[in-house]
């Protein structure tokens, strides 16, 4: 059944009407407190953080694709991370280590499936040694629940066929479908009331001109092709897009969204049996990246990977994904150039390994030197939305923005929420709800 016209709503369609020349149907949207843009595990933590806290407020989440989690937030290694490498006091081993809690809190809650498989982080030289020395001391300085070193001779009690110098061991680290995960936050959202509008593919926001001054009405419109939707306030977490959703309220360019593909190789089913817990690398410092990994999948795959190309489209899962306008724009950017210029050799590498992956499996042998070219295949992919200065720095903080003018202080675009994002979506959620409250004062 139709909810009455309000007033209220009959002159915003009357404005809209004014303004744009075609009406918005009520039937199909409505009026909100709060729209959130984009439907991965960060808006969707937040829209249900925010109706628990706000259970009257009217909300809907925008989703461009057909489902929720379609990008990012299901195209992702599956780990639930212990917060080990982030620097200590940083909002990201904090956010890190307080998600993992309540992640696995809501698991047991909800009958989500997952695994404490655990992890090993693998030393191979005298130098990764010392550095596998220091990520223990920063785990302990971030609370990482029961870390524990394993000398050589031990690493094979933790993973039968797992060879090197020394290793870390965290037995909190877990395996979980994030997609999963994402739509138990949605259908929460939906039980208390919030609406989810899928195939809303935000193209801008306005503001109606007429209602400025007036807080009781719905101010800003949520543009998308053929529909429209009046809120008090929106909230962006486009994650491959945030940077365009930013810049539609005048925000700067910069930071820039890059996509970096990570591509997967598959362990075949014989040798499945070789990783039965997480084996990661010592990483490199100088990339956000953790290096090219063995994960168990909760549907008893191994997925090993993953790597980072430069990808030719913001949604390229393939090498054969090109996006005129996306890489238009990157060859645009000069922050782009400056960061290709100064990884040259890894990001070559890195290229030769993605085309010939027997390459890749040189490496995966370092940790089980059983596996072999004929054991693996070419897997998924994921892609990373990399936020990128000016000046080819990877940015690894969270970034808000609001935009120029009026506008500016209704909107809150969450620019970037850097990885390991899906472990860290619930802690993140209270955060952004915090940020909501104070700066739209709901
Ligand atoms: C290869 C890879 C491996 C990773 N591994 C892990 C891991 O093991 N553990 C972990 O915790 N994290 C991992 N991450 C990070 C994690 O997946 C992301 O940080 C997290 O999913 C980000 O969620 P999000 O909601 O910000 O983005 P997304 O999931 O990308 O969601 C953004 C949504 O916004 C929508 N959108 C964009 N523009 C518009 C628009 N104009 N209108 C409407 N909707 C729009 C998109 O369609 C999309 O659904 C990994 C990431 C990658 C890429």
């Amino acid at each position: 059944m139709l909810a009455p016209l309000t007033k209220r709503v009959l002159l915003q369609q009357y404005l809209y009407t004014c303004r744009y020349g075609f009406t918005y149907s009520t039937e199909s949207c409505g009026t909100f407190d709060l729209v959130i843009v984009g439907g991965g595990i960060v808006g969707c933590a937040t829209a249900r953080e925010m109706l628990i806290r706000h259970p009257n407020l009217k909300m809907a989440i925008v989703e461009k694709e057909n489902d929720l989690a379609k990008h990012q937030t299901s195209h992702n290694s599956g780990v639930v991370h212990a917060g080990i490498y982030y620097k200590p006091g940083s909002m990201k081993a904090k956010l890190c280590v307080e998600g993992l809690k309540l992640s696995y809190e809501y698991f047991c809650k909800h009958d989500i499936p997952h695994n404490k498989v655990g992890k090993l982080i693998v030393a191979q030289n005298k130098d990764q040694v010392k550095k596998l020395d220091d990520l223990y001391d920063r785990g302990v300085k971030n609370n990482v629940p029961d870390l524990q070193i394993v000398e050589k001779d031990t690493i094979s009690k933790y993973e039968a066929k797992c060879q090197g110098e020394k290793a870390l061991w965290s037995p909190w680290t877990g395996i979980v479908d994030w997609a999963l995960v994402c739509k138990h936050f949605a259908e929460e959202f939906q039980k208390m009331g919030g609406k989810i509008y899928l195939n809303y593919e935000v193209t801008g926001f306005s503001e109606m001109a007429e209602s400025k001054d007036k807080a009781e009405l719905s101010p800003i419109l949520v543009q998308s092709k053929d529909r429209c939707m009046p809120t008090k306030y929106v909230l962006t977490c486009g994650g491959l897009h945030s940077d365009r959703l930013a810049v539609m309220t005048g925000c700067d360019l910069s930071p820039r969204i890059v996509p970096f593909r990570g591509e997967y190789l598959l362990l075949n089913e014989n040798k499945r049996h070789l990783c039965t817990t997480n084996i990661y690398p010592v990483p490199d410092p100088r990339f956000p990246f953790l290096g090219v990994h063995f994960t168990p999948r909760m549907n008893n795959d191994v997925w090993l990977g993953p790597n980072a190309v430069l990808a030719f489209a913001r949604e390229g899962y393939r090498w054969r994904d090109i996006n005129i306008r996306d890489c238009i724009e990157m060859a645009k950017f000069p922050g782009l150039y400056k960061l290709c210029f100064r990884y040259f050799i890894p990001g070559c590498k890195e290229i030769i390994k993605s085309i010939f992956y027997p390459l890749a499996v040189r490496d995966l042998q370092k940790f089980i030197p059983e596996i072999s070219v004929k054991d693996v295949k070419r897997g998924p992919a994921g892609v990373r939305a990399q936020a990128l200065d000016n000046n080819g720095n990877l940015v690894d903080d969270f970034v808000f923005d609001g935009g120029k003018g009026s506008i500016g202080s209704r909107i809150l675009h969450c620019r970037n929420a850097p990885s390991p994002a899906a472990t860290s979506s619930m802690a993140i959620a209270k955060f952004i709800a915090d940020k909501l409250e104070t700066d739209f004062k709901i």
